[in-house]
């Protein structure tokens, strides 16, 4: 038998799929239409035949999942029933995993936040402690909602990066001091009950944008992640990239600034090095605009500096400014060869730093991207922020479960051998 990481056994989870794969082209159909859909509708989108279609509405009426929505006449033939989906048919937990912050939602199967809860990711370096908080506010947060709890499909998890997508584990991610292959997907599930799913924040994001986001989630796009760390996710043609062991999107190291600050890699201005928050921080301090460091590995206290920061700029501040002003700038050039690299057609900025820099990274950004795409004679390439708002790492996390229960897969059409 061949070892590896083959498609059907790459998710590496107890999380069931909902139907086969038709039911799951017929679900997907009428969650992408705004309007819903009639069972004629389905046979033209879909090419499959009548009977089926029929066959399979029966039965997604019966799971709940889709309900009807009246009736529409269409020239002289009988009115046909329109078919939608039914947000409260099943819900999805997602938790993000943030060095500063958790982040807990309850999603509907339409992709709308039912509950949420944050709290700060205690400075602990005991992660078991962590997965017991974990599971409390959980539970506080599905008894909040008032659903049964065979309503919800799962729990998805959003980590910061590296991860072992088939062990579950999070492997060692620079910004989680103690957390060394941790297993967090089987302790979470064994203290839960429920089925667990752990990705990375950045992928979490691009299925959120994908699920959640409407039109800036479809065909080719960076999510490029503002958290304590900095990251990216991609999706081409609709499809997230995810790389051989889910691990795609460490850019921490991109070289955007040769006489940036030094990395502890050794290289001289690494995007992480240069533009995560605590590297502005400390680059504000140096110009006298910050009075103190925040010590290393104190995640809370770079987001109250970092606020100021951004304070300082809006309010003027030339120094605070040129800060930020050349992080964009640094932004910019990693963005580019991203860009360029997958022929993207849009870039996404989200996560919880991007709302104190949106209105400067999208004055800054687009000229200096536009100069550095090489097709931009081709397609233009449009800069825009996360529809789904600050919890995106959370609401990802939970778009993973009804992804991974609803979308249609080929792999779910190969025989299991
Ligand atoms: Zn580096």
């Amino acid at each position: 038998m061949t070892q590896g990481w083959g498609a059907s056994m790459r998710r590496g989870t107890n999380l069931p799929r909902v139907g086969d794969f038709n039911q799951a082209v017929i679900l997907d159909t009428i969650r992408r239409s705004d309007d819903g859909l009639s069972r004629v509708e389905l046979v033209s989108a879909t090419g499959l035949s009548a009977q089926t279609v029929t066959n399979i509405c029966r039965r997604l009426l019966d799971l709940g999942l889709i309900a009807e929505a009246g009736k529409q006449s269409s020239g002289p033939g009988k009115p046909r029933t329109i078919l939608r989906l039914e947000p409260s048919g099943r819900y999805a937990v997602g938790v993000h995993l943030d060095p500063a912050v958790m982040t807990f939602v309850v999603l509907d199967l339409a992709g709308q936040v039912v509950v949420r809860s944050q709290q700060p990711t205690p400075p602990v370096t005991d992660p078991d402690k962590i997965v017991v908080g974990m599971a409390e506010a959980i539970g506080a947060l599905i008894d909040q909602s008032g659903l049964a709890r065979e309503r919800i499909l799962g729990i998805g998890i959003a980590s910061p990066g590296p991860i072992d997508s088939q062990r579950g584990e999070v492997v060692d991610p620079p910004h989680l001091v103690g957390w060394r292959n941790v297993p967090l997907r089987a302790a979470l599930s064994e203290a839960t009950g429920l089925p667990v799913l752990i990705d990375k924040d950045v992928t979490a994001a691009v299925v959120a944008e994908m699920w959640a986001g409407g039109p800036t989630g479809a065909g080719s796009f960076v999510f490029f992640y503002l958290g304590t760390g900095v990251g990216a996710g991609m999706a081409v043609r609709d499809s997230v990239v995810r790389g051989r062991s889910d691990n795609a999107g460490e850019i921490g190291h991109f070289v955007v600034d040769p006489d940036g600050p030094m990395c502890a890699c050794g290289l001289r201005g690494c995007i992480g090095a240069s533009c995560e928050p605590m590297a502005l921080v400390r680059e504000a301090v140096g110009l006298g605009v910050l009075e103190s460091v925040p010590t290393d590995n104190d995640a809370r206290a770079v987001d109250r500096w970092f606020t100021v920061l951004c304070e300082c700029a809006d309010s003027g501040d030339e120094r605070a400014e040129q800060v930020l002003d050349r992080s964009a700038v640094r932004v910019a050039k990693a963005v580019s060869d991203i860009v360029n690299l997958l022929d993207l057609e849009r870039v996404v900025f989200g996560g919880p730093f991007w709302s104190r820099l949106r209105d400067r990274y999208l004055r800054v950004i687009p000229p200096v991207l536009d100069a550095a795409t090489t097709v931009r004679n081709v397609h233009g390439v449009d800069v825009v922020g996360t529809n789904v708002g600050e919890d995106v790492g959370a609401v990802g996390a939970a778009c993973l479960v009804l992804d991974h229960s609803f979308s249609p897969r080929p792999s779910s059409l190969l025989i299991a051998g």
